[in-house]
């Protein structure tokens, strides 16, 4: 028997929704697939909390973290909150901390749904979008400058370094080595970033050279997004900075059906600090409290999980009873066109992976 100990952050909005369902998936694990246990306890960080006690956690709040092997956050945001407090002041410090500095992304078109895009053949649209998740465009330096003059400025910096660059294309090109296509795109912009830019080229060619193997494209991210439109088929693992990131994975979320659906996974490889799973989406202020959110993405994080846990086979029954679920498509939220509830599409997955035993 293999036990974890797990932290979760429901978060704000439709974040406690879709967790409450995550919630469930893992019991049904424990019932139907034995061999693991999860304890998990709920922390109630997020905006109310802020409100209350003017911060996002408690002051020992990373070193409560710390002691679990595993976090799980829903969503973090709210209306009367500016997204600088509930993200920089959550999120961001809990990536950096654990230097989860690895992103995953997976931009997979499910059985059972449609892409917007011509594609139909599933194995076309199926790849991953590795973040850099700790530095880059997200970097925390910069400032105002000469308010209240003609001259008034902002100016943000960004920063790569070395370490942090090479360890996330070192990370992307191991994946490379592990998947299919052999193939590893990189978003560069050099011709407009003239400094930071070529320095991420120069060392993704640099790492390129042990793993001969492996095919490299480095594509500026104006036509790298794109090709993600025109021919997806193309890619496999795609590394892209912070930003970039952030906003390829949008788009790549949009491909495969919504952002309903898109989980992510924050890692930290070195495992010496606990990994975090959560949807991609936000707290969704505008379907929040009416119980019709989609608890996929959520549920997929899940899956993620047992992958970076090793356990494969349950990371593969979780998405299996997704699809079937799916390709049933008898219960379905409204943005997958369908009126089942948050509550029904989580026990119907449930209920998919009661029946894989
Ligand atoms: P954030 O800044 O936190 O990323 P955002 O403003 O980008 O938030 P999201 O909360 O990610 O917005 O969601 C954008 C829209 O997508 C929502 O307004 C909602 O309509 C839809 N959406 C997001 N997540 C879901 C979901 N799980 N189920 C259904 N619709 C969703
Ligand atoms: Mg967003």
């Amino acid at each position: 028997m293999q036990h974890y100990s797990i932290a979760v952050i429901p978060g704000d909005g439709i974040g406690p929704e879709v967790m409450d369902e995550g919630l469930k998936v893992l019991k049904a694990i424990e019932e139907s697939h034995g061999g693991v246990r999860f304890a998990c306890d709920e922390k109630p960080w997020n905006c109310d909390y802020y409100l209350k006690n003017g911060r996002m956690m408690p002051e020992n709040g990373l070193d409560v973290l710390k002691n679990y092997d595993l976090i799980l956050l829903g969503a973090i945001g709210a209306p009367g909150v500016p997204d600088h407090i509930s993200v920089w002041e959550l999120i961001l410090p809990i990536r950096r901390a654990f230097q989860q500095y690895v992103n995953l992304r997976p931009v997979k078109l499910l059985r059972g749904l449609e892409s917007p895009l011509r594609y139909k053949n599933h194995d076309d649209l199926d790849f991953v979008v590795v973040r850099e998740n700790t530095e880059g465009e997200y970097s925390n330096m910069g400032g105002r400058m000469h308010q209240g003059t003609p001259y008034e400025m902002a100016v943000q910096n960004n920063v790569f370094t070395r370490y942090g660059t090479e360890r996330i294309i070192k990370y992307a090109y191991d994946l490379a080595e592990k998947r299919p296509k052999k193939r590893l795109t990189a978003a560069t912009k050099s011709n407009g970033i003239n400094h930071s830019m070529p320095f991420w080229d120069e060392i993704v060619k640099e790492v390129g050279k042990d793993h001969p193997g492996i095919q490299t494209n480095l594509y500026h991210i104006d036509a790298l997004a794109a090709y993600f439109i025109t021919r997806p088929e193309e890619f496999d693992v795609v590394v892209a900075s912070n930003l970039f990131g952030d906003i390829l994975t949008d788009l790549g979320a949009a491909v495969v059906g919504g952002l309903g659906l898109a989980p992510s996974a924050n890692i930290n490889p070195e495992r010496n600090f606990p990994s975090m799973f959560e949807p991609i989406h936000g707290s969704a202020p505008d379907i929040a409290g009416k119980g019709i959110a989609n608890p996929i993405a959520q549920i997929w994080s899940l899956s993620m999980m047992m992958d970076h846990l090793g356990h494969y086979e349950i990371g593969k029954v979780i998405l299996d009873a997704i699809e079937q679920v799916l390709i049933d498509g008898k219960v379905q939220t409204p943005d997958l066109g369908g009126r089942a509830t948050t509550k029904e599409l989580g026990d119907e997955i449930v209920r998919q992976i009661h029946l894989a035993t």
